[in-house]
């Protein structure tokens, strides 16, 4: 560890979550000498965010289980955690952050790490058995309200509302998902992986509306029914809302920070404020594969991002050039895409999308001949192999890539 001329000064990290717990504590691997306080408004431990939809809702794993790190580590690495606390306001001039209490929290070099928040539907506000999905305290709410042979009605037919859908049908809830567009998953994949989707959740009895515009959540003091502009009426005894998050930009807007849809970032997380970084889900950052600004909502994102801010932070001159990447986890198939499929012209299908047991199947997206993305669905090594042929720009093997019997390694030419 090198012992940099910092230990007079103080970092400031808002928001622990994946991007700020590992921030904190990789800038003390980086040389960090000085005091590093992270402020998080959640009252728990920094936790995973994923199995909340998976494994948490499911009743596997409890909230406890899913810590990011080991309580003692933060101790250990001399990172003092100020959790339950809420950041209210930002002081550049003074450089300081105000707490909710009204405490100045001084710091020298400050990382906001706010992440996103769920977008709102607007309709059943204050009724009982209505939910969003981001925090341990909303699945902890969900779960107490989950009794088998209930009606539930997921409205969003994104990642989150199938994973929901998928643990819900197997803890033997009867599940309906209202998605508004043509098809799930719409905004963030194919047409063939939508349609695997779809097909995936007819086998395990989930009823799938696409087209669904709800336009009202009626109920008494409980959830009754969800309500269609097309007047189509979907009984519900608990409803979970899955529409996707507004990155929480609140705090750097008021400060007066560049905020496009994120705050915005350079290749080295820096904001357009001195000595102010940023990273993960809050930030409009430029990615260096595609060429263009870009949000990313995942845990890949936020780790990678939040590393190069520690070490720029430090004092190094790192470059963020990750290729994104994202998994999903629904009926134990566990899809693993690399890559953004944005703009792509041609696409390839290996393996047997709809009778796809085990074994998988993936989707490659090209353009210009060359992989700009791909899904795999029960299919690591090609995953890992496909993370290759993108970020190396490789020259295809299209007949080893169609071939369902080659092997990842022969996916590029010789
Ligand atoms: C249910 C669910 C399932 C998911 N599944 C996957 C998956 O399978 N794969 C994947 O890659 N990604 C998944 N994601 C997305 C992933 O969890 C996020 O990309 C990741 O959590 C982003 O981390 P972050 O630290 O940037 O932000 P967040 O996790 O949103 O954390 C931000 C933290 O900042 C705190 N905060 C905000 N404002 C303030 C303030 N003013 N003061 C103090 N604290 C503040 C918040 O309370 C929060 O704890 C999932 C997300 C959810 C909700």
């Amino acid at each position: 560890m090198t012992e940099l001329n910092n230990s007079q000064q103080v970092c400031v990290v808002v928001g622990a979550s994946h991007a700020g717990s590992l921030l904190a504590v990789q800038l003390r691997k980086e040389g960090w000498a000085g005091r590093i306080i992270l402020i998080g408004a959640e009252a728990h431990f920094p936790y995973h965010r994923p199995p909340l939809s998976k494994t948490v809702l499911a009743g596997d794993k409890s909230i406890a289980e899913i810590a990011l790190r080991p309580h003692n580590l933060y101790t250990e690495s001399a990172v003092e955690l100020r959790l339950g606390q809420r950041v209210e306001s930002l002081n550049l001039q003074e450089k300081a952050v105000v707490l909710a209490s009204g405490e100045l929290v001084v710091y020298d070099k400050l990382a906001l790490c706010t992440g996103a928040r769920v977008r709102k539907l607007g309709l059943g506000e204050g009724l009982r058995g209505v939910h969003y999905l981001r925090t341990a305290d909303d699945v902890t709410a969900i779960r107490a309200e989950l009794i088998p042979a209930k009606k539930a009605v997921i409205i969003g037919g994104g990642y989150i509302g199938l994973e929901t859908a998928a643990v819900l049908t197997q803890l033997g809830l009867q599940v309906t998902v209202l998605e508004a567009a043509e098809r799930l998953l719409q905004r963030v994949t194919s047409v063939a992986l939508s349609e695997y989707f779809q097909h995936l959740h007819a086998i395990h009895r989930v009823k799938i509306v696409t087209r669904a515009h709800v336009t009202r959540i009626d109920g008494d003091d409980s959830v009754k029914a969800v309500i269609c502009a097309d007047g189509s009426e979907y009984p519900a005894d608990i409803v979970i809302v899955g529409i996707g998050v507004i990155p929480e930009t609140r705090l750097a807007e008021a400060a007066g920070l560049e905020v496009v849809n994120g705050i915005m970032v350079d290749e080295y997380a820096r904001t357009s404020a001195p000595d102010v970084f940023a990273a993960g889900d809050c930030t409009w950052h430029p990615n260096a594969f595609y060429g263009y600004h870009l949000r990313l909502e995942s845990v890949q994102n936020a780790l990678d991002q939040s590393r190069v801010a520690a070490a720029n932070i430090a004092g190094k001159q790192l470059v963020y050039d990750a290729l994104p990447w994202f998994w999903s986890d629904q009926y134990g198939i566990k899809l693993l895409s690399a890559g953004l499929l944005s703009g792509y012209d041609d696409s390839l299908v290996r393996g047997d999308r709809l009778n796809a047991d085990a074994k998988g199947f993936s989707v490659f997206y090209f353009k210009d001949r060359k992989m700009i993305a791909a899904d795999c669905v029960n299919r690591a090594k090609e995953f890992i192999a496909c993370k290759r042929l993108i970020t190396e720009r490789l020259d295809l093997n299209m007949q080893a890539l169609a071939d369902d019997a080659s092997a990842p390694d022969t996916f590029a030419l010789a």
